[in-house]
């Protein structure tokens, strides 16, 4: 049976530093919503088009653009085993679509791991992340250095700031996150599937966290 994961946590909250640790480790796909519209504003398609002022401006991509993408994404080969899902879904309405989805494709979600981190550590690890244009690896200037300035460690591309890390977006994203996606935690508690693991501890701790949470789960 494939296994699915997803990944629930405010902007900042270390989804996409922890997806890829978990990515590597079970060998399972990385699926980023954020990272897809980015890729896509980055090539100048018409997803990226119709997407781009919505993420400028920190508010959510419509549902049905979003479930749209995702659906495609999860019917590709390499989703046969699983996925670890990071920033979808981020409301009660993606959380159904997604339902639905994995149903169809003889499935379900395996478990929803909930990182936990306080506001005012969110927006200090968003002020200061750099991200890479190759694949999104992601460090902080202070927190998680890259060993060479402005380099990724991993794939040597250069390092950038993402436009909607600036602190005015930051602050309308987090009360995103609170009214449209925390009601995902009861939801998903209701279901028997949450787990939630303190977000404010070294990545590597949260890493260990996170796959005992996996390890623990019913199956
Ligand atoms: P999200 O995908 O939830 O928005 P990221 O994984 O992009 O979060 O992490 C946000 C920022 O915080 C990045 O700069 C990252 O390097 C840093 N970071 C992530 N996890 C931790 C952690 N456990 N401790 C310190 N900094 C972290
Ligand atoms: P973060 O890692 O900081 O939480 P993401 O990279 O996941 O941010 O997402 C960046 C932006 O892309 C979001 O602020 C939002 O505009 C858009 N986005 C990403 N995922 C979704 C989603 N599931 N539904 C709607 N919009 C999304």
């Amino acid at each position: 049976m494939a296994t699915f994961y997803i990944l629930l946590g405010a902007p900042g909250a270390g989804k996409g530093t922890q997806a890829k640790n978990l990515s590597a480790a079970l060998k399972l796909p990385h699926i980023s919503s954020g990272e897809i519209f980015r890729e896509n504003i980055a090539a100048g398609t018409e997803l990226g088009k119709a997407v781009n002022e919505y993420i400028s401006r920190g508010d959510l991509v419509p549902d049905d653009i979003t479930n749209a993408m995702i659906r495609e994404r999860l019917g590709r080969e390499d989703c046969a085993e699983g996925a670890i899902l990071d920033g979808f879904p981020r409301t009660m309405a993606q959380a159904q679509a997604l339902a639905h989805d994995l149903h169809e494709l003889d499935s379900h979600v395996s478990a929803v791991l909930s990182i936990d981190v306080p506001e005012d550590v969110l927006v200090s690890r968003l002020s200061g992340r750099w991200m890479c244009r190759e694949k999104g690896h992601v460090y902080h200037d202070v927190l998680n250095p890259p060993c060479e300035p402005g380099v990724c460690d991993t794939d040597g591309s250069e390092l950038y700031q993402r436009e909607d890390d600036k602190p005015e977006t930051v602050a309308a994203r987090i009360q995103v996150y609170l009214s449209q996606t925390a009601p995902l935690i009861e939801h998903f508690e209701e279901l028997g599937l949450l787990h939630r693991v303190n977000g404010d501890q070294e990545i590597e701790v949260v890493t260990e966290s996170l796959q005992r949470a996996i390890a623990e789960r019913k199956p």
